[in-house]
């Protein structure tokens, strides 16, 4: 499947062709390809960071952690329940960009993402392949401990206190928050396919935060070649363990660096 390119947008910076065709060389040889994307992927489809969101409009009086956090949804649930409401709704507005049609058209490389948004998902991800570090916003989960868990409809979006059908405790959204662990499954699939990758292609995150940084040392030192895809000169970008890096929007660079031969 072939995926258009997205005209270059002239903010950022152009891609250097020999560089791409380096990067694409070390795809070509690598029999395990691991996807990690993290804000940046979404930001280009329109998805405001967490960062960009709550210190915008009415959440800049709020401090962010009362947002995101067991102890903020104790403390008043409504108020974190407003919060998602909003993100829902900007996930819902959004559409997947041309990088995550790119990962789709490649159903060979595994998705690990620190995205909560179900944008890989709706551009024709296998959703058995995708693994969400934090959590999904497009679900609720019980805040006890009986481990339910329901889809949100987008079309439906409300900021309204719900009780579990299984055991009466909160239902809260399905997203990691600020004190939290991270789902373990998620976890585990995370390291088994940093383990095994040839290659780990780093998508629109910070190379220096946990647990990007974690995972992406693991793979190199296991043996795994480092790709970064970002605009950004980031000082901290992954500065000691990448192989190549390619600056440039990923909605630019994934369908050039993956598309076929
Ligand atoms: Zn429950």
């Amino acid at each position: 499947m072939s995926v258009p390119i997205e005209p270059h947008d002239q903010r950022f910076p152009v891609l250097d062709p020999a560089v791409l065709q380096r990067a694409r060389g070390m795809l070509a040889t690598s029999a395990s390809i691991v996807a990690f994307s993290g804000a940046g992927l979404s930001a280009e489809s329109g998805v405001p960071t967490f960062r960009d969101a709550a210190t915008s409009g009415l959440w800049t009086r709020y401090d962010p952690a009362r947002l995101a956090s067991p102890e903020g949804f104790a403390a008043d649930p409504d108020l974190v329940l407003a919060w998602y409401a909003d993100r829902r709704r900007a996930v819902a507005r959004a559409t997947p960009n041309a990088a995550h049609r790119a990962l789709a058209a490649r159903p060979d490389i595994a998705l690990v993402t620190q995205n909560v948004d179900d944008l890989l998902e709706r551009a024709g991800c296998d959703p058995t392949r995708v693994v969400h570090l934090h959590g999904r916003i497009d679900r609720d989960r019980c805040h006890g401990s009986c481990g339910h868990e329901e889809p949100i409809d987008p079309a439906v979006i409300v900021a309204e206190l719900r009780r579990c059908p299984r055991c009466g405790a909160l239902l809260r959204p399905a997203v990691v928050w600020f004190g939290e662990a991270l789902p373990p499954e998620a976890w585990e699939r995370a390291v088994a396919a940093m383990h095994s990758a040839d290659t780990v292609i780093v998508i629109g995150t910070s190379g220096a935060v946990w647990p990007a940084a974690g995972l992406v040392d693991l793979a190199r030192s296991a043996g795994a070649g480092i790709v970064v895809v970002n605009p950004d000169a980031d000082p901290d970008d992954n500065k000691d363990h990448a192989d190549i890096v390619l600056r440039g929007r990923a909605g630019e660079v994934l369908p050039a660096l993956l598309s076929g031969p």
